[in-house]
């Protein structure tokens, strides 16, 4: 008989159509070798009790940005103290942003080393996209790296990307790239703020009185964030590309997105778990400037309604390790972004369910769905026997108080400073071996890289096919 490496027993697992299960998960290999009932007479050199916790598919964050300039991960801390952040909030993939205005040839194999030799979690790469030549190479990322997701800066016009070193661009130039995008199967993540109208709304009075959160969402309305959404989301119906519109932030941009979605399918919705849990009443000061900026109640509760009818994605982080010395500054001085990637699954999963938010939802927006999008699927996203064992395990009578500690980041602050929250993490597996045990992280980190072939709709189409199978 076979002797597994790992037994999962006595946990509450999470399979797709069924829903929770009294099952225990055997484990060989870094894969799901078994879904067996609690009296199977299965063995395992280890068996771990879990005493009735929620045994998830291990959450993805789609939308991570390493590196002391937030363009490329390049020293250890820059991949393990980040890393160590997600897997203590049950993230067991992520996919990064690499922003540069060199070709990618030259970026991608360092980006990828450093994160091989600290990452604590699975990780793949999207790529800015700026220059022509970046454009003309998107065939070649995909077959080389196996990048299949391509980032483009709506409001990079004029000098606007000069600090990521990226040039100025324009609405042909994202003709371009979505003509390419839709040629090869790849999907385009723009990120859409209306950068004229941000100029000009710049000499309009803001009323400060209201905070800096306030002050910040009045100077970048949503409508700037809405008109980008739209117009991108029309460009894709013209060209007949993907597009999966990153951190979706306002009412006024989902609605841009559904009015779109009427006539043209490949449209998709991320939004991140600041826009699902802070508001501009929110204490955390400039900690707290993003783009785009954190919204009113009204734009939070649209988008939770949205999330829970399927409206919406995915949730990632836009995690940003930004020090706070870059942050401890007045709302127009200090930069903007933050750390969030710990918090993903702790908070839409314990906000997602105290609002009654179905479980396969809050499944589906943390990890499953991102799978299918960028390519991952079924490998990620999912626990089915041949699946890789990436685990998230949550246990719903804990609970922890958000802190710059409990983040692990390098950015030495969080938004969510003081915040409870009424469950916690206590096991995360990556293809088997633990990241996190009992909450505490491992010495060795065992990330890998992950080639993505298709993202969007080609790899929805193949993510259905593998479902059927
Ligand atoms: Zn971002």
């Amino acid at each position: 008989m076979t002797v597994h490496d790992t037994r999962l027993a006595g946990g509450r697992v999470f399979l797709h159509g069924s829903g929770l299960e009294d099952v225990d998960l055997l484990i060989t290999d870094g894969l799901v070798a078994g879904i067996v009932s609690r009296d199977s007479d299965a063995e395992a050199r280890e068996v771990v009790q879990l005493g009735g916790k929620l045994v998830l598919p291990g959450a993805i964050d789609p939308h991570v940005h390493l590196g002391k300039d937030i363009r490329v991960p390049r020293d250890p801390d820059d991949a393990r103290l980040e890393t160590a952040s997600a897997a203590a909030g049950g993230i067991t993939s992520m996919l990064v942003y690499l922003m540069s205005g060199e070709p990618y040839e030259t970026v991608v194999p360092g980006a990828q080393a450093v994160m091989e030799q600290d990452s604590y979690v699975d990780f793949g790469f999207h790529i800015c996209v700026g220059t022509d030549d970046h454009v003309h190479d998107i065939p070649a990322y995909m077959r080389e790296f196996g990048i299949s997701s391509f980032k483009f800066f709506m409001n990079f016009k004029g000098e606007e990307g000069a600090y990521l070193g990226l040039p100025g661009n324009d609405d042909g130039y994202m003709y371009d790239v979505l003509g390419m995008a839709a040629d090869n199967g790849a999907m385009i993540n723009p990120h859409p703020e209306n950068i004229e109208l941000v100029w000009k709304l710049k000499n309009r009075p803001i009323d400060e009185s209201r905070g800096p959160l306030s002050a910040w969402n009045q100077s970048r309305p949503s409508f700037v964030e809405a008109e980008a959404v739209q117009r991108v989301a029309y460009m894709a119906q013209i060209t007949g590309a993907s597009v999966y519109a990153v951190h979706t932030s306002s009412q006024l941009a989902l609605e841009a997105m559904e009015r779109q979605r009427r006539s043209y399918e490949n449209l998709f919705v991320e939004t991140c778990t600041q826009y699902l849990t802070l508001t501009t009443e929110a204490d955390c000061g400039t900690y707290g400037k993003v783009n785009p900026p954190i919204r009113e109640r009204a734009d939070l509760e649209a988008l939770w309604v949205a999330l829970a009818e399927g409206k919406v994605d995915t949730v990632g982080s836009d995690h940003n390790a930004r020090h706070r010395s870059f942050k401890e500054k007045d709302v127009w001085t200090a930069s903007a972004g933050f750390p969030g990637t710990g918090g993903v699954l702790p908070l839409t999963l314990s906000e997602g369910l105290r609002r009654g938010v179905p479980l396969d939802r809050l499944v589906d927006a943390t990890s499953t769905r991102a799978a299918k999008l960028f390519g991952m699927y079924p490998q990620k996203g999912t626990i089915r026997v041949g699946s890789d064992a990436d685990i998230a395990v949550v246990d719903l009578d804990g609970s922890y108080v958000i802190n710059a500690a409990t983040q692990h980041s390098g950015a030495d602050y969080t938004p969510w400073e003081g915040t409870e929250v009424p469950l916690q993490v206590v096991h995360t597996l990556v293809r088997g071996e633990f990241a996190l045990r009992d909450g505490q992280l491992a010495e060795r980190t065992t990330g890998r890289y992950l080639r993505r072939e298709h993202s969007g709709a080609a790899a929805l189409a193949a993510a259905d096919s593998e479902g059927e199978a």
